[in-house]
């Protein structure tokens, strides 16, 4: 006997391997099967039902070569099926085959599956989402190209990255649809059926081109990182060759400069102009901060950065600690992550001059390493030395939102080290607190994928302190 199996050509594993175990069990040798894919009409083929159901003890082969035969026919080529047949009739005779690299099959059987998993690593990356608004509200939507069968195996990824967004993927054989509750899959789709642009595009090639850095560029390990193929639906990939064509430029400028003290230049303080009641209360404190003496800080940094912003404020912004620039400008915010955070306020309709910015310390705390000063995180002490400060100014601002940067923002604020849950928190009855990341952490990130999808949520919990300060009346939620 010998048979035309016919079997979709989606990647649908489990319909493989429920046809293979009817065939072994109608003992069907590998070479009396002809695999076809769904699309290529055979008059001749067997329906499935044709085979004799599959046993329910289908034979036993190890896992790690039922992970490979899976992972195997994800791949677009045709000859799959026969070889992940024959590998499923050798496997069950002999076990111990997985364990031989050596074997043809095997080897070319492993050789495919390394392709397999690159591209759900590449797929991971590289999937740049669109934000819509529709009726129902936001949601964010993917064009996305495989080579191979992965959208099923690589949406659970997303699931749990993206889980309180509503998004799609959509490729040419297939798409993915995450609701909130459910992940579904439905019909390919055509580029077009994609937003092309969106509105946080600008913000994130900006981003991208002010981290590129010219003197880490290596163009050969860049684009076998990146390859090409990808470009077209990477926005950042419109920059790259222009950014590439300006390093060479900009790492001789660095070489042929010689090297020098970084501009030290203090800016004198000058206060704020605010119009609010409170306005004297708060420029008292402010002067209180910066003869503050409270802790040893005070000794090393170049002044105190008090908090800035409107004494009428309703959304305060809470730092862990000023930068470098802020120490020298006396203001907070005005460094690299301060320039960061306005382009995500600006992103989500939140205006700068609105906000009232603080850090829960008030001085620079650094270790000098040759002409820079590096960043150290303040004791508990410390934290604690200057959080009547911040009380203060909680006191007098009374901001319907806070937004706290980072963990120990969020501590200091909260005074708990309970983690953030992604949800608001009440400080007090009629104080929001919404805890995100210090934009600082992400200038750190080195992985692009990575960089996108914290930034994504940056912009996601800045718009959640946007409707909160919309929103008529706080609503029940955890209080402090
Ligand atoms: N990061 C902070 O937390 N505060 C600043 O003032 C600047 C950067």
């Amino acid at each position: 006997m010998s048979a035309v199996i016919e079997c979709p050509d989606d990647g649908d594993v489990e319909g493989w391997w429920r046809l293979a175990r009817a065939a072994h069990a109608a003992k069907l040798a590998p070479d009396q099967v002809v695999w076809r894919s769904r699309q290529g009409d055979d008059l001749f083929a067997l329906p499935a039902t044709a085979l004799a159901p599959a046993p329910t003890a289908a034979p036993a082969i190890p896992e790690e070569a039922i992970s490979l035969i899976a992972t195997l026919l994800l791949h677009r080529d045709a000859a799959r099926f026969s070889l992940a047949y024959r590998l499923f009739c050798r496997f069950s005779e002999q076990p111990a085959l997985i364990r031989n690299p050596a074997d043809q099959d095997v080897h070319r059987a492993n050789m495919m599956a390394k392709s397999v998993y690159r591209e759900m690593h590449k797929m991971k990356a590289f999937v740049r989402f669109r934000q819509i608004r529709t009726d129902e509200g936001e949601h964010f939507i993917a064009w996305f190209e495989p080579e191979h069968h992965i959208l099923a195996a690589t949406a659970p990824f997303f699931q749990r990255r993206f889980a309180s967004m509503r998004w799609a993927i959509l490729t040419p054989a297939a798409s993915a649809f995450w609701d909130g509750n459910a992940l579904k899959f439905g019909p390919g789709a055509q580029r077009s059926d994609a937003p092309a642009d969106d509105v946080m595009e600008t913000a994130w090639t900006t981003y991208y081109a002010s981290i590129f850095n010219p003197a880490r560029l290596k163009t050969k390990a860049m684009t076998s990182e990146m390859p090409k193929k990808y470009w077209r639906n990477l926005p950042e990939a419109k920059l790259i060759p222009a950014l590439i064509e300006a390093a060479s430029c900009r790492t001789a400028g660095m070489i042929e400069t010689a090297p020098s003290s970084p501009a030290r230049k203090i800016i004198p303080y000058t206060p704020p102009h605010h119009a609010a009641p409170e306005t004297d209360r708060l420029a008292g404190l402010q002067a209180m901060v910066r003869a503050c003496t409270r802790c040893t800080l005070h000794c090393a940094a170049t002044q105190a950065v008090t908090g800035e912003g409107p004494a009428d404020a309703r959304l305060m912004i809470v730092g862990e600690q000023p930068g470098d620039e802020e120490d020298l400008a006396g203001r907070a915010f005005i460094g690299p992550a301060g320039r960061l955070l306005t382009i995500a306020l600006e992103r989500t309709g939140l205006e700068r001059a609105a906000i009232y910015f603080t850090n829960s310390v008030k001085h620079f705390k650094f270790a000098a390493r040759g002409r820079s000063r590096i960043l150290l995180s303040p004791t508990s002490d410390e934290v604690e030395a200057c959080h009547a400060w911040l009380e203060q100014e909680l006191a007098i601002i009374r901001p319907k939102v806070i937004v706290t940067l980072g963990a120990s923002a969020l501590r200091s604020v909260t005074r708990s080290s309970a983690p953030p849950t992604g949800q608001p928190l009440m400080l007090g009855p009629n104080t929001f607190v919404v805890a995100t990341v210090d934009p600082a952490d992400l200038l750190r990130l080195r992985n692009d994928a990575e960089k996108r999808s914290a930034w994504l949520d940056f912009l996601t919990d800045l718009r959640m302190a946007a409707a909160l300060l919309a929103a008529p009346q706080p609503v029940p939620a955890p209080v402090l």
